[in-house]
C-alpha cells in the first residue's frame, strides 16, 4: 500500500462488480477503459495499493470526468462513486498540484462572490448592456464559447424578502452563482411562481458558491470553508423549506451542509400544488433537457419537469431521445475537455432536433449556458430557456 495522506475509501470502490453497466451512460467514455467509472475505479484501487504511480497519464483519465453521477444513477451495487472521487481529486491535487484552469475557474468563483467582485460584476453588466446576451469567448484549450454576459442587476436579489398576499410559508431561495451573476431574470421568474403559490421567498444577502463546484474538484478545504460561511448566513433567516433552480446547488445543500433541510427544486412545489397555477403557451412544441444532477444529486423524479410542462395549456411537450444525458457543461470540465464536451453537445442538439421542438427548456442554468453555446454552435433555430423563466411568462395571473 502507499503511503497517501489522504485516503481513497477503498472499500467503497471494491463495491464495483465490474459489470460494465455504467460505460452506457458515461458521457466521458471514448474507448479506453479509464474513461469511464470502472476503469477510473480501477486506477484508484491501482494508485492506492502501489501498484501504479500515481502521474499525469492517470490524472488525465480522472481529469475527463464530468462528475455528472450518472454511472451511480445505473449501478446496480450501490457504489458511491462521488465519495471516492472527492478523495481520489483531493489526493491528485495534494500529489500533483491543481491545474491552471480549475484553480483559475474556483478563484473566479470565490471572487465574484466578494464585496469586491459583487460590484466588478454590476459594473461589467453596465458597460456589456449592449452587447448580445451570449458572446463569443475563447478558451485556454483554443476552442471558444459563446458565454452569457454579466447582468447589469448581478446580486440585484440578494438581501430581499418577497412577500407572497396570502402567506402560506416561507422559503429561502439559495440562488447560486449563475443565477446572482449572469441569470437575473431566472431568478425574478422563481420568486415570481413561488409568490403566486403562496410562498413568500427570502434571498440572503450573503450567501457564497454552494461549494459543490470545489468539492466535485476535490478542494475540500475551500468547501468547508464556503460551508461554514453559508450555514451562518442562512441559520439568519426563519423559512421552512429551501428552493433552488440550479440542482447542482440544490445536490450540496442536501448531501454535504449535514442539515435536516427540506431543499426542493422549484418544480417539484409547482407540481406539488399542481392545480392553483394556470399557464398559457402560444401553441409551441416545448422539449425538455433534464439536468444530470436533478436526478442524481437531488434525487427529483425527471417525470415532474413533464407533469408540470404538460400542465401548460396550449403547448405541446415533445420527449428527446437523449433527454437525460448529460450535455457536457460539468462547469469547467467543458472548459478542460473541449473536445470531449463538444461531442456531447452535438448529439444533444441533434437530437433536439429531431423533435421539432420550438424551445428546449431545462432547470439548470449551467445546462442553459451550454445549450445556448450549443444551438449556436451547431446552427439550431431551437430556443433555449430556464424553465422557470418559460413558465413565468406562461403564468396567467389571478
Ligand atoms: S455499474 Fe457499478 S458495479 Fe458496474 S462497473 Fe460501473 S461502478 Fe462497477
Ligand atoms: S461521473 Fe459521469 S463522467 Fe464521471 S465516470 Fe460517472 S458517468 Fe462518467
Amino acid at each position: 500500500m502507499s503511503e497517501f495522506k489522504i485516503e481513497i475509501p477503498l472499500d467503497v470502490a471494491q463495491k464495483c462488480v465490474k459489470c460494465g453497466l455504467c460505460k452506457s451512460v458515461c458521457p466521458s467514455y471514448h474507448g479506453e477503459e479509464g474513461s469511464y467509472a470502472r476503469g477510473r475505479l480501477a486506477l484508484a484501487e491501482m494508485v492506492v495499493k502501489g501498484e501504479i504511480p500515481l502521474n499525469s497519464d492517470v490524472a488525465q483519465q480522472w481529469n475527463e470526468c464530468a462528475m455528472c453521477r450518472r454511472c451511480e444513477w445505473v449501478c446496480p451495487n450501490d457504489v458511491h462513486y462521488r465519495d471516492i472521487f472527492i478523495k481520489a481529486r483531493e489526493l491528485q491535487g495534494k500529489e500533483l498540484g491543481r491545474d491552471l484552469i480549475s484553480r483559475a475557474g474556483l478563484g473566479s468563483l470565490n471572487f465574484m462572490q466578494s464585496g469586491v467582485g459583487r460590484k466588478l460584476m454590476k459594473i461589467s453588466g453596465r458597460i456589456a448592456k449592449l452587447l448580445p446576451s451570449e458572446i463569443k469567448t475563447p478558451l485556454p484549450s483554443g476552442s471558444v464559447k459563446f458565454m452569457p454576459k454579466p447582468s447589469a442587476e448581478a446580486f440585484g436579489l440578494r438581501g430581499k424578502v418577497f412577500k407572497a398576499k396570502e402567506e402560506k410559508a416561507k422559503l429561502l431561495f439559495f440562488t447560486g452563482c449563475m443565477i446572482d451573476v449572469f441569470y437575473g431574470k431566472t431568478g425574478e421568474s422563481v420568486i415570481k411562481l413561488m409568490n403566486s403559490l403562496g410562498y413568500t421567498v427570502i434571498v440572503p444577502e450573503d450567501i457564497k458558491c454552494c461549494g459543490a463546484p470545489h468539492l466535485y474538484h476535490g478542494n475540500t478545504e475551500a468547501f468547508e470553508k464556503l460551508k461554514e460561511h453559508n450555514l451562518k448566513e442562512m441559520d439568519r433567516y426563519e423559512f421552512d423549506a429551501i428552493v433552488v433552480a440550479c440542482p447542482t446547488c440544490g445536490g450540496a445543500l442536501i448531501e454535504d451542509y449535514g442539515r435536516d433541510w427540506e431543499v426542493r427544486d422549484f418544480a417539484e412545489l409547482i407540481f406539488k400544488d399542481t392545480e392553483k397555477l394556470k399557464f398559457k403557451g402560444a401553441n409551441e412544441k416545448l422539449t425538455f433537457h433534464v439536468p444530470c444532477h436533478s436526478y442524481t444529486a437531488m434525487s427529483v423524479n425527471p417525470s415532474v419537469f413533464y407533469l408540470v410542462m404538460e400542465r401548460v395549456e396550449n403547448a405541446e411537450v415533445v420527449k428527446a431521445d437523449k433527454a437525460q444525458s448529460c450535455c457536457g457543461f460539468a462547469g469547467l470540465w467543458s472548459i478542460k475537455n473541449p473536445k470531449l464536451s463538444e461531442k456531447v453537445q452535438m448529439e444533444k442538439i441533434e437530437d433536439f432536433n429531431t423533435t421539432g421542438a420550438d424551445y428546449i427548456l431545462t432547470s439548470c442554468p449551467g445546462c442553459v449556458l451550454q445549450l445556448r453555446d450549443g444551438v449556436r454552435k451547431f446552427d439550431s433555430s431551437q430556443e433555449v430557456k430556464h424553465l422557470a423563466d418559460y413558465l413565468a411568462e406562461a403564468l396567467e395571473e389571478g
